[in-house]
């Protein structure tokens, strides 16, 4: 070790959720461990994405809430919404969470440095807010990923990410997002139900590509109903101001938008530019993230990377569970292999969607015989709200062995309930297993547990 070099036992590149989840856990079995950030402790998900995003969500059904409270008797003032305050409230308790998460990796024994940190060798990090060299026995990449604006386009400088929308300072009554995927619908949603007009524009046939294919029409529908205008076929093409507005051009028929704001989505590529991988010899994979085995170990078996950067389940949790998976199998004595199989995730959408397994046609492709049991109603509490609105809930059933293989809902309450439903997917329930279970009434959910008829029976015949 050279002069004035530090040594730990594990280096952690970036203080998100794996990271941290890493750092903290690795520290209990008694490794000495340094964690640098370059930005704000708790990365992407607690600063610039789930937890302040969900914050927004809930703000942003408060309106539909009051109309609704009227069918139940209530006679309100017309209420009126400051963004400046909502931004100010969620700005605090972000601030108070990532507190919180750098007192706990202090509690933990953690050392954290607020640099970037970039690699000198397979074994040797250079933080580059000090110059300092930190010698690590084992290195965790875990930097995330950051927005992608996709390929430049003129105006471009103009789009904002969902990196900025967090600290608008004006709310926009008019915004064109771009974008088909969990991130372009939220936000999409959120302003729809905050008050603006909303233009969703995404070049496919259809949003949520991936998702199964009734959830994804079912979503367009009601965010429709909602306001939304959704633009589907379509790319942007150019942003041109217009005094304090853009005037948005859509490849489509020579359509223009306009609005206060523009927001792309387009996915996160992973955060591997500026960490002089190249010098440790860690090698990447063909979509450009790090290139991982079943234990998060890179081409350098002592480098690890989780979460977001090696591009496998892009979620927070399942970055959290790699994160404390590498800590038990590296220092915990414990080998131990992340499951990505039956991954429950939700949209928060309006209404949100909460899903696990496979899309029908997934389903479709792998079983010969596939039951759909499907049921779409409108909800009691929209009944005398006098809300048009309905939810739905698809259950795909392998007829041979009766397991359950996918599970998608689509209304209020959907992500808390397929949480609960993950659990009984992932220990292999079986239609016959839902149908033992009693109903709890008068819910939604209980709809689970009553479809009796299958809405489909799709029979392949067996190869010749
Ligand atoms: P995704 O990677 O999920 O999707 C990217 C979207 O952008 C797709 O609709 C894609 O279209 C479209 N797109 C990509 N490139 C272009 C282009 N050049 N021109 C036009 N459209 C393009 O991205 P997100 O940004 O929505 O989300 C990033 C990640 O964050 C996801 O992996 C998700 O897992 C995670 N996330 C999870 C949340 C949750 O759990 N609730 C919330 C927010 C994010 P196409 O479908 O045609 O490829």
């Amino acid at each position: 070790m050279a002069k004035g070099e530090r040594e730990v036992d594990l280096f952690v590149i970036g203080a998100g959720s794996g990271g941290v989840r890493a750092a903290r856990i690795a520290a209990g079995y008694g490794a000495r461990v340094m964690i640098a950030e370059e930005h704000r402790v708790g990365g992407t998900c607690v600063i610039r994405g789930c937890v302040p995003k969900k914050l927004l969500v809930y703000a942003s059904r408060f309106p539909h809430e009051f109309e609704d409270a009227e069918g139940y008797g209530f006679s309100l003032a017309t209420p009126t919404f400051d963004w400046g305050t909502l931004i100010s409230n969620k700005d605090k308790e972000i601030a108070r969470l990532e507190a919180a998460y750098a007192t706990n990796l202090e509690k933990s024994g953690v050392a954290l440095v607020k640099s970037r940190a970039v690699f000198e060798d397979a074994h040797t990090v250079r933080l580059v807010a000090t110059g300092e060299r930190v010698r690590a026995a084992n290195i965790l990449i875990a930097t995330g990923a950051s927005p992608s604006l996709g390929p430049p386009i003129p105006g471009i400088e103009h789009v904002i990410s969902s990196n900025e929308v967090f600290y608008l300072r004006e709310f926009p009554r008019r915004i064109l997002i771009q974008g088909g995927s969990y991130i372009a619908v939220e936000f999409a949603c959120i302003f729809a139900g905050l008050g603006a007009q909303v233009s969703l524009v995404y070049r496919g046939d259809n949003i949520l590509r991936g998702f199964d294919d009734d959830l994804r029409h079912q979503v367009r529908v009601e965010m429709e109903k909602r306001g939304v205008h959704v633009i589907t076929g379509s790319t942007v093409t150019a942003v041109e101001p217009m005094g304090k507005q853009f005037s948005v051009q859509l490849s489509s028929g020579g359509l223009t938008v306009t609005a206060d704001q523009v927001m792309f989505a387009l996915g996160r590529p992973p955060n591997v530019a500026g960490l002089e991988l190249d010098k440790a010899g860690v090698a990447l994979d063909g979509n450009g993230a790090i290139a991982v085995n079943e234990y998060s170990r890179t081409s350098v078996p002592h480098i690890y990377a989780v979460g977001d950067v090696t591009n496998r389940i892009n979620l927070t949790p399942v970055a959290i569970r790699e994160g404390h998976a590498f800590a038990d199998t590296v220092f915990g004595g414990k080998p131990t292999k992340v499951d990505h199989t039956n991954v429950p995730t939700a949209v928060f959408s309006e209404p949100e969607i909460g899903t696990i397994g496979l899309t029908q046609a997934q389903a479709a492709a792998q079983y010969a015989k596939l039951d759909v049991y499907k049921t779409m109603f409108r909800p009691m509490k929209a009944t005398v709200a006098g809300r048009d609105t309905t939810m739905f809930f698809k259950l795909l059933v392998d007829a041979a062995s009766d397991r359950i293989v996918g599970c998608h809902i689509l209304g209020e309450g959907a992500a808390e309930m397929i949480q609960l439903v993950g659990i009984a997917i992932k220990m292999g329930a079986t239609k016959a297993d839902f149908d033992a279970t009693m109903a709890v009434h008068p819910t939604a959910a209980e709809e689970l547990v009553t479809m009796r008829q299958p809405a489909e029976q799709l029979r392949r015949e067996a190869a010749e």
